[in-house]
């Protein structure tokens, strides 16, 4: 162990001591949380650069895992269960009169992503470091986050994530490894020796500052490294010396300063719909170049030939934002380090490898040209060259038509297509659940997957199971433990041994019992936090997630309105009570996400306040959804809503950890859904609603006609006109937007048609419910099947069948 109980104690105390020049007992809750953080990375340093040097020594093939979003949330805790000294550091603590969990709320969520991509790269950071895998993240630092969420008068506010106003005790800054790229400017052909060389002047120059912030994994030595850019302006003297100012305009460079610097100022609340904005190109650029740069420069200290880079070099990109590694990692072979274009090539498209997260039309990036030729004059050029060649394939070597080309072609429109990039510059690429893939395959991407068959693999999505079971519900873990052992940490495949206990009743008890004590402990911070009084002993129906149409978070609360209807003609009907909880933020740009929050505050506070009644139902929209809030109330929820439009959703991660805590999931055949109702079994999910075919059909054919539903249906008739007709007491207009969607524009993401399916679902699910020990069975079944969902399970995948890596025993 790398520290006991005393050591702890005295470490901790000369840490405050030493950063702080106080006593324990003078110390503020957050000097405490620094002061621990502190000393928890300095356990962890000695084994961070022991694994560096054994990387180095052994020339292991190095995975990059490049990604413009790691949504890593709090560390400090992860930290202590993977070092293996939580139960000390607890205890230690205790003995200092000190609640470690007091500490750990101190910590400022990390939150440099969106939602389920940005997530995805934070699970996967810790797998491959659990499993021993040379893995290393690359993103940026931004200074500010995804903003903070907060519900004024029913509408959503943000307010800047400013996480970086106290130190940030994870990060260390490596001024020696800072890299420059370069922006803007004008490139010079000329030749040299008989060979065209491309040289740039003008340009922008831009330092980028590596920060590192180790990954340590669980219960063995390893520990990566995720590395995040910071833009800085360049120091004078380094300026001179590029060339880029001369001496005397030390002003102007002081003007620019804060132009670079906004490079890495803010994450884009954008969630699967982009904006086409120049300084987003600027950021992915940025880490891009940045990155590519730093893997050269190490590749090239190993003494490795440069043709060799992918037999030692893997580099994974998270979506197309990183795609422009393929033209990057071109600029650097040909015009720094000499090679020609047919070996540098070949050298990248065997090092790159993409994941495609989504085929929704408004998700899929694509740069108009003349802003792209205007920061990136050399990468268009590169761009351009990889297109013709490509075209010019597709025209005489496959003989394809014309149409075809124009689809398949990189730059098509004047715009630039970043899928097309990242596909035929790379050797793999993924979707992220077999459904997603196979739609890749049958549909967006089919003229690709006719032309590159090998290239394409399915990669279901995963979670960590460390963060999501056993550190956000740790009574369950710990019963899990006392009853199937403790392997199942390092081996989430054997949770399967839970199965056997699905039918034991006492089993059963304990399960439900610690989830009831999850309920009561969430309610009572609910009730101190907001002074909202909500019922323990009700079902928690939990739909958490972004908020997006496609989700469809009004599908859910048409059926409470339809509910409530139902109780105020009857308000001694016979349900089991039931709080609706909700958390989303929504795009600041997205109007119609906005409206839709105050629906459902509008909704909530109708309900709320209606005694007649009886509490039955409860709605609860909670403020500032994020990692934190979702440790808390996943283990809480009973029901997990996944009612996504089938198709429309990739995977979906938030249902796998739903499942793993033991909540029914209530879904559509939508993303990694469909692989959930295949582990756990027709009869322990349930499944309502059109499957993706006959979304696709409807829309490929037509034949759906919302507005004809809306006239012949009573039920859906009353409901939508309950928005409008100030039955809410709201202004008219407050959710005009939302009724044309459903009515002008046809509904496009099947609210009507999959309605009464929902409603159907919805009172199936209470009727399992009043079954409660059936209910009980199916979520230990569900416990017991969620080992496939780890992202353990998705990683070693993507080790063996994309990368090539191998698993390194740091000792
Ligand atoms: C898991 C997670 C998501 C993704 O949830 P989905 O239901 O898959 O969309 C988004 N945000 C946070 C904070 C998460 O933890």
């Amino acid at each position: 162990m790398i520290a006991n109980k005393d050591t702890i104690k005295k470490d901790f105390a000369g840490k405050v001591k030493s950063m702080f020049g106080k006593n324990i007992e003078e110390a503020s809750s957050l000097q405490k949380y620094e002061a621990l953080a502190d000393l928890i990375r300095d356990y962890s340093s000695i084994n961070w650069s022991k694994t560096n040097s054994q990387y180095k020594a052994n020339n292991e093939k190095q995975v990059y895992y490049f990604s413009m979003e790691f949504l890593i949330g709090r560390l400090l805790k992860s930290n202590l269960y993977n070092l293996g000294i939580e139960e000390e550091c607890r205890v230690a603590l205790k003995e200092l009169g000190i609640k470690l969990e007091e500490i750990e709320e101190q910590e400022l969520d990390a939150g440099l992503g969106n939602g389920g991509l940005g997530r995805l790269a934070a699970c996967f950071l810790d797998s491959m470091a659990s499993l021993g895998i040379p893995g290393h993240g690359c993103g940026i630092r931004y200074k500010y986050g995804l903003f903070e969420q907060k519900i004024v008068n029913g509408y959503q506010i943000e307010i800047p994530d400013n996480w970086l106003k106290e130190p940030n005790p994870w990060e260390v800054r490596k001024d020696n490894k800072a890299v420059v790229v370069k922006l803007g400017g004008r490139v010079i052909e000329n030749y040299e020796n008989g060979y065209l060389k491309f040289t740039y002047e003008n340009y922008q120059g831009i330092k980028a500052v590596p920060y590192d912030i180790p990954i340590i994994g669980y219960d063995n030595k390893t520990v990566n490294t995720l590395r995040l850019w910071s833009a800085e302006a360049l120091e004078e003297e380094e300026a001179v010396n590029l060339n880029l100012i001369s001496r005397g305009e030390y002003f102007k460079a002081l003007e620019d300063k804060a132009s670079v610097e906004s490079i890495s100022q803010v994450l884009y609340p954008d969630d699967s719909k982009i904006e086409g904005k120049l300084l987003r190109l600027k950021q992915q650029y940025f880490f891009v170049s940045a990155g590519v740069q730093s893997i050269i420069r190490s590749y090239k200290s190993k003494k490795n030939h440069i043709n060799d880079l992918y037999k030692y070099v893997a580099i994974h990109i998270n979506d197309t934002h990183p795609s422009l590694a393929v033209p990057e990692l071109m600029r650097i072979l040909i015009d720094e380090e000499g090679l020609e274009w047919d070996k540098a090539f070949e050298i990248t498209n065997k090092t790159i490898s993409y994941t495609n997260h989504t085929i929704m039309a408004e998700a899929m990036e694509k740069w108009q040209v003349d802003m792209f030729k205007g920061i990136l004059p050399r990468i268009y050029m590169i761009v351009q060259e990889i297109n013709r060649r490509f075209v010019e394939d597709l025209k005489v070597k496959y003989k394809m038509e014309q149409g075809k080309i124009n689809k398949m072609s990189i730059i098509n429109e004047n715009h630039i297509k970043m899928a097309n990039l990242a596909i035929v510059g790379g050797y793999s690429v993924n979707g992220v659940a077999r459904l997603h893939t196979e739609i890749l395959k049958k549909r967006e991407l089919k003229d690709f997957y006719e032309l590159y068959p090998e290239k394409f693999n399915n990669k279901t999505n995963g979670i960590t199971h460390r963060r999501w079971l056993l550190e956000a519900n740790p009574s369950l873990s710990k019963l899990i433990c006392s009853t199937i052992g403790t392997e199942w940490i390092k081996k989430p495949e054997e949770l399967i041994n839970l199965k056997k206990y699905s039918r034991d009743a006492a089993f059963q008890d304990r399960a439900a019992e610690i989830k009831k004590k999850n309920k009561i402990e969430f309610s009572k911070e609910i009730k101190d936090r907001y002074g909202v009084e909500i019922n323990p002993y009700s079902i928690f129906d939990v739909q958490v997630k972004r908020l997006h149409e496609y989700k469809r978070q009004i599908l859910n609360l048409f059926n409470i309105i339809n509910l409530y209807f139902k109780l105020k003609e009857n308000p001694n009907l016979d349900i089991v009570p039931r709080t609706f909880f909700f958390a989303a933020k929504a795009s600041p740009s997205y109007l119609l996400a906005k409206e839709i929050i105050k629906l459902i505050t509008t909704v909530q506070y109708k309900i709320n306040n209606d005694r007649s009644i009886k509490d039955k139902i409860k709605v609860l929209f909670l403020e500032n959804y994020g990692v934190s809030l979702a440790e808390k109330i996943i283990p809480c929820a009973d029901i997990s809503e996944q009612i996504s439009t089938a198709s429309k959703e990739a995977s979906g991660t938030g249902n796998m950890k739903f499942m793993m805590n033991g909540a029914i999931t209530l879904a559509t055949l939508d993303g990694a859904n469909v692989e959930i109702r295949e582990a756990v079994g027709e009869e322990n999910i349930i499944i309502f609603g059109l499957n993706a075919d006959e979304v696709m059909n409807y829309e490929r054919y037509g034949g759906y006609n919302s507005k004809e539903i809306f006239n012949r249906d009573p039920i859906i008739n009353k409901i939508v006109n309950s928005l409008i007709n100030g039955y809410f007491q709201v202004p008219n207009c407050e959710f005009i937007n939302i009724y044309k969607h459903l009515i002008d524009k046809n509904d496009e993401y099947f609210i009507f048609k999959d309605f009464h399916f929902y409603v159907n679902a919805q009172e199936k699910a209470e009727a399992l419910y009043k079954n409660y020990n059936k209910w009980k069975e199916m979520s230990v079944i569900n416990i017991a099947h969620s080992g496939r969902f780890s992202s353990d399970k998705t990683i070693e995948n993507y080790s063996k069948e994309i990368w090539n890596t191998r698993k390194v025993n740091i000792i």
